[in-house]
């Protein structure tokens, strides 16, 4: 019984899969795009393009402190060393916690996110009730989702636009010392790299 709900049929799409592939129809109709195309950045998005990139920006910075000064100086020339950039990443701006400052993005207009780095954005940093709370109430947003950020750090909300997109540079975990930076990256978490979860 169950089991039927976890196929996907093409006849049980969603509206919005129903509006997207009609939207992919007309553009390759129109000759504005290939379906190659079209899967090509689905694929690059599923495998190449996510928070596994921006993972590796924070061991790097965690491990070479003149990376790390140029990383929070011009992220997006040093995201751009390790070879990530392009679409929505014209702009990044990273920014680093401390054992008395927290930061937290959202995108209080619509959805900005920075896709070179963390890939597409989550369902909830979408959402009317995320993106209006974290500027009104952060602490308590950030304690609801398991984030809990001591009393005595600030929390300081990066508000993402067209313009600007932010990557937030976790605190290295303690007991982390002896770590390789692939080991290093291998903890970095996309929450974390937001600001809604602390590693
Ligand atoms: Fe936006």
């Amino acid at each position: 019984m169950g089991e039927d709900h976890d196929h996907h049929h093409p006849a049980e799409r969603t509206d919005v899969e129903r509006r997207a592939a009609a939207l992919e129809a007309l553009l390759v109709e129109k000759g504005i795009i290939t379906t190659e195309f079209v899967d090509q950045v689905v694929d690059a998005y599923a495998h190449d393009i996510g928070p596994m990139n921006g993972a590796k920006v924070v061991a790097r910075a965690w491990v070479d402190s003149q990376y790390k000064e140029r990383l929070l100086e011009d992220g997006t020339a040093a995201i751009g060393e390790l070879g990530f950039g392009g679409a929505e990443g014209d702009h990044i701006v990273v920014v680093e916690n401390t054992p008395t400052v927290h930061n937290v993005v959202v995108c209080t207009l619509c959805s900005c996110y920075p896709w070179p780095v963390l890939g597409l954005p989550p369902n909830w940093y979408k959402s009317p009730p995320y993106r209006a709370r974290m500027v009104r109430e952060p602490r308590a947003l950030l304690t609801e989702m398991g984030c809990a950020v001591p009393a005595s750090a600030e929390v300081r909300v990066w508000d993402s636009s067209a313009e600007v997109r932010y990557l937030v540079l976790p605190q290295r975990p303690e007991g982390s010392e002896q770590a390789s930076e692939d080991e290093l990256a291998a903890l970095v978490t996309r929450d974390a790299m937001i600001g809604v979860a602390r590693l």
